[in-house]
């Protein structure tokens, strides 16, 4: 049915694909849409592009695999990955899980960074991502280290795989010289600047803190990735304080907010004013459900019933790109997960009641995960377009979301096998 067999180069898929991800420019008006928003199409590559794309009419021909873009992280933490072995956090508290990372931290070098983020990042490649927004725990003993671990890593595997690091310190660290040096550093490096914003907050240090930043990353052309009201108390409390930052400052840099989690707990009408303020200063959102689920509105022996979770739907509708990420993965924030796109999209479909089929269910994950990473190709399959994509097999979301699919992975034409990839790749020192 396909061109699939054990050659590297793909001359020709037939799938099924999301409607809502097939580029305008494609001749498909006519073509067939299940009740699920998928088309049978043939998806043909040369050269490491899609050279075309045509419908296919005959039902019985029908494919029974599911094309997909490959996707992207907006949000992991490659450098604590796969260390709850010896960081766990049993009683699941945000508290807790920040003592044990301190703890760990102590202890990391540059080859127990390296090790487990190689492990990540390889396991993220075969399951299907292109790239990787990575935080660095960048405050304290084994910066340094964990720095050039990453910076090794990120060159190492550049051909496969996109990763963007982000330097995670408290945001007062950015108005200190030491902070000023390293946010040069940074830039250099086309790193992102980031920080954490949990209250209670102290208002006008807040304010002072964040104009400063903000003002640096103008200076570096640094973009922003903060977390922010990853918190169940005071909700949308750090969003307010940027926002009124904002009306004093125009940004030359994007700004994201990652987790905007207490916001969801603000009142109908203050969530709204918020989301639309979000909207007026082109303030992306990443969503975290995962770890918000798991960390958040912890009560001794009681089941929480309100969820702190970034208000998706809303901020959408205001008009804010809003993606998710998966967050930690085995380490004392999260003590699961497997860098897997499709097991994230799984979690996240009852956690945020996001269904794929949905225009805005699928976008957080693909297209407008790629607008707020600034990635080029938005993971639109079209004519000219990058043969970078997933094969799953299934024939519907429901199949394909409900087990663990087993999945082929296209890169610029060529497809992902063992060795054999690295092999004949020019960097084949993998
Ligand atoms: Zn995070």
């Amino acid at each position: 049915m396909t061109s699939l067999n054990d050659e590297l180069n793909c001359t020709s898929i037939e799938a099924l694909v999301p409607r809502g991800l097939i580029g305008k420019t494609s001749d498909i008006v006519s073509a067939p849409v299940s009740e699920e928003g998928l088309c049978p199409i043939k998806v043909a590559c040369k050269n490491g592009l899609i050279s075309s794309i045509e419908i296919i009419k005959d039902k019985s021909k029908y494919p029974s695999q599911l094309l997909l873009p490959r996707f992207l992280e907006t949000h992991a933490h490659l450098d604590k990955a796969f260390t709850w072995a010896s960081a766990k956090n049993l009683n699941g508290t945000y508290q807790n899980a920040l003592s044990v990372n301190l703890k760990l931290n102590q202890k990391r070098t540059f080859n127990s960074v390296k090790f487990n983020a190689e492990r990540a990042i390889e396991l993220a490649l075969k399951n299907g991502y292109r790239a990787i927004r990575s935080h660095v725990d960048s405050f304290g003993i084994g910066s340094e280290e964990t720095w050039e671990a990453l910076l090794d890593l990120q060159h190492k595997w550049e051909d496969f795989i996109e990763l963007q690091l982000v330097a995670l310190v408290p945001i007062e660290y950015w108005t200190t010289g030491e902070g000023k040096l390293f946010a040069a550093r940074i830039a250099q490096k086309n790193g992102l600047m980031g920080g954490v914003l949990v209250p209670p907050l102290n208002k006008p240090l807040t304010r002072k803190y964040l104009l400063n930043m903000f003002i640096l990353a103008n200076d570096f052309g640094c973009p922003i990735d903060i977390h922010i009201d990853e918190s169940q108390i005071d909700p949308g409390a750090g969003l307010t304080q940027l926002i009124k930052v904002l009306k004093n400052i125009t940004m030359n840099v994007p700004i994201t907010c990652s987790h905007s989690s207490s916001m969801g707990l603000l009142s109908e009408r203050k969530l709204l004013h918020l989301a639309n303020e979000l909207a007026k200063y082109n303030i992306n959102v990443i969503a975290l459900p995962l770890t918000n689920a798991w960390l958040l509105g912890r009560k001794y022996a009681t089941t929480p019933i309100s969820r702190p979770i970034a208000p998706i739907h809303q901020l959408q509708k205001s008009g804010v790109t809003v993606a998710i990420g998966g967050d930690n993965v085995r380490d004392a924030w999260l003590p699961i997960g497997n860098f897997d796109p499709i097991s994230l999209m799984s979690f996240s479909m009852p956690l945020a009641q996001l269904a794929p089929w949905n225009r805005l269910g699928l976008a957080p994950f693909t297209t407008a995960a790629a607008k707020l990473m600034q990635i080029k190709w938005n993971g639109t399959i079209e004519k000219g377009a990058p043969a970078n994509l997933l094969l799953l097999e299934g024939t519907s979301w429901s199949e394909v979301l409900s087990r663990n699919a087993s999945r082929k992975i296209l890169i610029d034409g060529q497809w992902l096998k063992s060795n054999k990839f690295y092999e004949n790749n020019p960097k084949g020192n993998l």
